[in-house]
């Protein structure tokens, strides 16, 4: 029988090694650690978490992650299973015991049948046979190499570079308008493009204070070695001169503010459209080593945004990623070179949930394909599918950074109210609908039963 080679056993590939195990099928992981290590990975334990020990919310009717982790236990996800098994009080987020954890998912592949876990840096991309890379954010050197080769160099980025992203329907238009700089573009999707947000004088000059005071994280140790080229945090653009963001990213020209025409803004914040649904914006060159906190304080300022709710706040890290919606096909394979597949961070993803997920999905296309069936397209409306959607399609190619299961990447339910209780009616509409979607899905992908 054919065998399945999958490259990383960090959170997607331990998840995508199980999937695949129990649907039949024969499976090597090559893991490099604890022979060749990262500067962030601490043992030599399969599905390490590198940092934080929360697999935040754990609400399956109000959250998207959540909603995540019900359809991965459904999907009988070892990952989910492991976490439940390891969890640790936490209200109502899912933290977990790391070192307990880590070693009861080891335990359960290493004593599985049809899984066997090699030692082993792996520094090409193979010629033939069926393989799952999932090596992570941080991929080795020369796999990254590799993979660069193959892809071309715009194709692999070393750090992402997230401004915030806010839900296109918490900006107040009584303040901000749809304009793209120069009036450039005619269809509806090019004039809804970009969203701006004015500044008078005293607004900027209070915001680059605010700017300046807010509390920052710095990067991890080793984090840079190497590394690190520039896309400067916005707060370093403003430590560089009170007037650098005025003529940077904030600079006032080529638009003309409907509400006030006969007013010349001192400063303008752009928004750009992040996704084909049109439901979120990210703000255009805020990227930032902010605090969490201090962000939605200081982004809150911007005019038009006091009441803005965050699908994600910005960040700067080392991380390994492809350009997925350019290079991947709906079923995460390289579209060059079909035989292999990616799953977890390096797809775009972000988090130990949404790479889970991801390994999750890839390990059950890899079985069907090795098992000679198709599955049924895996439906939008769930969480897997909506995060499978944007990374291969959804999101905007030419400036796509990695992303968290938020409910913004879902196809909107419409003839629903606003405000707070509207947005909990929302929510539960959401997550029911995935929920039904789902359910089918497993049902008619089921490959024991093929
Ligand atoms: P990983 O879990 O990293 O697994 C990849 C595996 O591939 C690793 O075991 C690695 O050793 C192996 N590997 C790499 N290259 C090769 C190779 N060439 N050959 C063989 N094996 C190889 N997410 C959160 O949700 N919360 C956090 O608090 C958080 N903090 C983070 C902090 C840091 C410093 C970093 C770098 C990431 C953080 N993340 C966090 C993101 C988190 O790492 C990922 O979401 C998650 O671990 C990704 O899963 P993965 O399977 O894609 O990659």
């Amino acid at each position: 029988a054919e065998t399945l080679h999958i490259v990383g056993g960090g959170m997607a590939g331990a998840e995508a090694a199980w999937q695949a195990a129990q649907a039949g099928v024969y499976v090597v992981i090559h893991e490099m650690r604890p022979q060749t290590g990262t500067f962030a990975h601490r043992t030599g334990h399969l599905a390490e978490m590198v940092c934080s020990n929360s697999f935040r919310s754990d609400d399956d009717e109000q959250n998207a992650v959540g909603l995540l982790h019900w359809e991965m236990r459904q999907a009988g996800g070892l990952i989910m299973e492991m976490a439940d098994a390891n969890r640790l009080p936490a209200g109502g987020a899912l933290a977990v015991d790391r070192d307990g954890f880590a070693q009861a998912v080891t335990a359960r592949l290493v004593s599985h049948p049809r899984i066997s876990v090699e030692v082993s840096e792996i520094t090409d991309l193979p010629e033939d046979g069926r393989w799952i890379f999932a090596t992570g954010p941080l991929t080795s050197g020369a796999l990254a190499e590799a993979i660069r080769t193959a892809t071309g160099t715009d194709a692999l980025a070393f750090f992402d570079a997230i401004a915030p992203i806010v839900y296109a329907d918490s900006v107040d238009m009584t303040k901000a308008w749809f304009q793209s700089r120069y009036d450039k573009g005619e269809t509806e999707e090019e004039r809804t493009a970009y969203l701006n947000c004015p500044m008078d004088r005293a607004q900027y000059e209070a915001f680059i204070d605010a700017l300046l005071a807010a509390e920052k994280t710095a990067f991890h140790e080793g984090e840079t070695a190497g590394y690190f080229d520039g896309c400067l945090p916005i707060e370093v653009m403003a430590e560089r001169g009170r007037e650098t963001l005025r003529h940077g990213p904030m600079k006032p020209v080529g638009l003309t503010d409907p509400h006030a025409p006969e007013v010349k803004p001192h400063a303008i914040v752009q928004l750009r459209r992040d996704n084909a649904l049109g439901t979120l914006y990210n703000i255009v060159g805020f990227q930032t080593k902010m605090k969490y906190g201090a962000q939605a304080d200081v982004f809150r300022m911007i005019p038009g945004l006091e009441e803005a709710r965050f699908a994600r706040l910005g960040g700067i890290h080392r991380n390994t990623f492809l350009n997925a919606p350019t290079l991947l096909d709906a079923q995460l394979r390289l579209k060059s070179r079909p035989h292999i597949r990616f799953a977890g961070q390096i797809t775009g993803v972000e988090g130990y949930v949404e790479s889970a997920a991801m390994g999750l999905l890839a390990g059950r296309l890899a079985a069907a394909e090795i098992a000679g069936c198709a599955l049924p397209e895996v439906p939008a409306v769930t969480a897997i599918g909506a995060l499978l959607t944007h990374i291969t399609g959804g999101a905007e190619a030419k400036t796509f950074q990695p992303m968290n299961v938020n409910f913004g990447l879902f196809p909107p339910v419409e003839g629903l109210k606003g405000g707070r209780r509207g947005r909990r009616d929302r929510y539960k509409a959401y997550t029911d609908r995935a929920k039904a979607a789902w359910t089918a899905w497993l049902s008619a992908a089921r490959l024991d039963a093929a």
